[in-house]
């Protein structure tokens, strides 16, 4: 079989920022050291930044002193944008010739409306590119101390999401799901967890397995709370901000895995709930 070898055509490495283009670039899921290189080459050549709530704003002193922040996000106190608004936002700038940087929690195209913003994109005949993202969902829990795998713990992972287009928990085959990974990490899903865990559990999963919850991982709020698939609606409830759940044998490790707070004295006993500061990062 011939290897066939990506065409360069000046799309690979860092590459020129063409005016009248829209780039997706995922932020990573709070530290701002976890944006990608090809992100912070954009950030420093974008004419317009629109940024969404989950993106650290930090992010933004790296972009260029001239270039024109504008929030694209759902957040309270603030005036929220819808997402057509945001599509019209994108296109139109990109129209006026402008170098339009969408900067997206995590990774653009992981369960952030991503795909609809790029389709859009598309349809509407302008240049675009995705530069991915460290996702919430592996990069955030490396820094709750969660192993993603581990060859004696999981041979396979399930990424969900709590949060259908409606807004309600999906439509999910739970038997399935319940089956067909060790390792289960559902985005978007604090206020469903209750649900999660009944299904979860009706479809044979064991009510002592290990669980996370894990808010604002990666910030100086991160908050990671081990507890049991049967535990874990009462640990979702003392979490807020951004929040993942993890279910599965990996989260197990997590009491010799916290490296970011490694210097602590490890006390698993005293308390399972931990949350790094600032001075720790
Ligand atoms: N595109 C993003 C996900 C967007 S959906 C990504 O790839 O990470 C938003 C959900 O992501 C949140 O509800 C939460 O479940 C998860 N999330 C994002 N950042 C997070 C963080 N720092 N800590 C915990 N969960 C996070």
């Amino acid at each position: 079989m011939d290897v066939v070898l990506l065409p360069d055509r000046g799309k690979l490495g860092l590459p020129r920022f063409e005016p009248g283009s829209v780039w997706l670039v995922g932020a990573g899921p709070g530290d701002p050291g976890l944006i990608t290189a090809l992100g912070l080459h954009a950030l420093q050549r974008a004419d317009v930044v629109l940024y969404d709530a989950l993106a650290n704003e930090a992010l933004l002193e790296m972009a260029r002193p001239a270039a024109q922040l504008i929030f694209a996000g759902k957040r309270a106190g603030r005036r929220s944008i819808r997402q057509d608004q945001i599509t019209a936002q994108m296109i139109a700038f990109a129209r006026r010739g402008k170098r339009v940087l969408r900067l997206k929690g995590g990774d653009p195209f992981v369960f952030g409306r991503g795909a609809e913003e790029a389709l859009a994109l598309a349809e509407a005949g302008i240049p675009f590119r995705i530069v991915p993202g460290v996702t919430a969902g592996i990069g955030g829990l490396a820094y709750a101390g969660i192993p993603l795998t581990h060859r004696d713990t999981n041979h396979a992972v399930s990424f969900v999401t709590g949060h259908g287009s409606d807004g309600a928990l999906p439509d999910l085959d739970w038997q399935a799901l319940a089956r067909g990974a060790p390792t289960l990490v559902f985005y978007m899903a604090r206020t469903v967890a209750a649900e999660i865990s009944q299904k979860l559990l009706a479809a044979g999963r064991d009510a002592n397995e290990p669980a996370a919850v894990v808010a604002n991982a990666s910030l100086p709020a991160q908050t990671v709370i081990v507890t049991t698939l049967a535990g874990l609606a009462d640990a979702a409830m003392q979490a807020s901000g951004a929040t993942m759940l993890v279910i599965g044998a990996n989260v197990g490790l997590q009491s010799r895995l916290d490296w970011l707070n490694a210097e602590l004295p490890l006390t698993p006993a005293r308390s399972n709930i931990r949350a790094s500061t600032r001075s720790r990062c």
